[in-house]
């Protein structure tokens, strides 16, 4: 599933090589994505539309256009964006189609494709995602992201740590890879209850998760299921993981082995050496 990393490499080839074209329609395959039925009503209405910034918050794509309105995607769990010029056959499991004209007259097409059709597309005029996003929490890679933010985050739940993590309106954009990256890195237990976790251990898991994060950004993400980048690379950061998709292997520390529990209904990979 792609989460923060993944959605933001996607953002930035989007900021570099879709904002500014025009939409000049939308086709979508497969209604089933939409945000809900009358979303094809609006996606209609985004023709001949220019593209003019794209944005990030956790794991949702906000691109905005010229007239105000922001077209937001989620890819949820295995959505992919794929930029090709229009003479290329679309891909297996495309879903919706943008047609695109770039600044320098270039005619490309912005595939939407998921197999498993769980990703959501939708078209909002300004002010209708407001109360939508602001359920979301802290972005984790901003500087307003202080120490004092996360330990307002974890706030008066006393819950098993990993649970907290993928809460979205805790944190926003943190799922199951990176929740599991940041806690061995911050050598917490991902069953340790928040409120047993130190001021000092606050800040470890924080720079443990600026850390995680910062780092799969930069290997362009994890490639584990369907991520790709709009151009159809996968991500590389898969062989720098410590024990995500590790379990029964050596840890790269200690080399006891990876163990894997449940943890808030996730699998879970930890170093029971590692993290106390
Ligand atoms: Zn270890």
């Amino acid at each position: 599933m792609p989460e923060l990393p993944e959605v933001e490499v996607t953002r930035q080839q989007l900021q570099q090589y879709v904002a500014g074209s025009v939409i000049e329609h939308v086709e979508v395959a497969e209604p089933k994505i939409l945000d809900s039925p009358e979303m094809l009503q609006r996606l209609s209405e985004i023709s001949n539309i220019h593209i003019t910034s794209c944005e990030r918050r956790g794991k949702l794509l906000l691109i905005h256009l010229e007239n105000t309105d922001i077209l937001a995607i989620h890819r949820r769990m295995a959505g992919n964006l794929t930029l090709l010029a229009r003479n290329v056959p679309n891909e297996l499991y495309t879903r919706a189609v943008f047609y695109l004209l770039a600044p320098n007259g270039a005619e490309q097409k912005l595939l939407y494709s998921d197999p498993r059709k769980f990703g959501r597309i939708g078209v909002y005029h300004p002010g209708e995602l407001t109360q939508k996003l602001a359920l979301l929490g802290p972005e984790p890679l901003q500087d307003d992201f202080t120490d004092a933010a996360l330990k307002h985050a974890i706030g008066t739940a006393n819950r098993p740590i990993k649970t907290i993590l993928l809460d979205q309106s805790k944190i926003a954009g943190i799922g199951n890879i990176y929740a599991d990256e940041s806690l061995f890195i911050a050598g917490i237990h991902p069953e340790r209850y928040s409120h047993s976790l130190t001021d000092i251990e606050i800040h470890t898991l924080r720079m443990a998760i600026a850390t995680t994060l910062t780092s799969a950004l930069k290997h362009a993400g994890t490639t584990f299921g369907r991520h790709k980048d709009l151009f159809g690379s996968a991500g590389r950061n898969l062989d720098y993981l410590q024990v995500y998709q590790r379990d029964g292997l050596p840890c790269k520390i200690c080399g006891n082995v990876i163990q894997r529990i449940r943890v808030a209904q996730r699998s879970t990979r930890f170093c029971p050496e590692c993290q106390k």
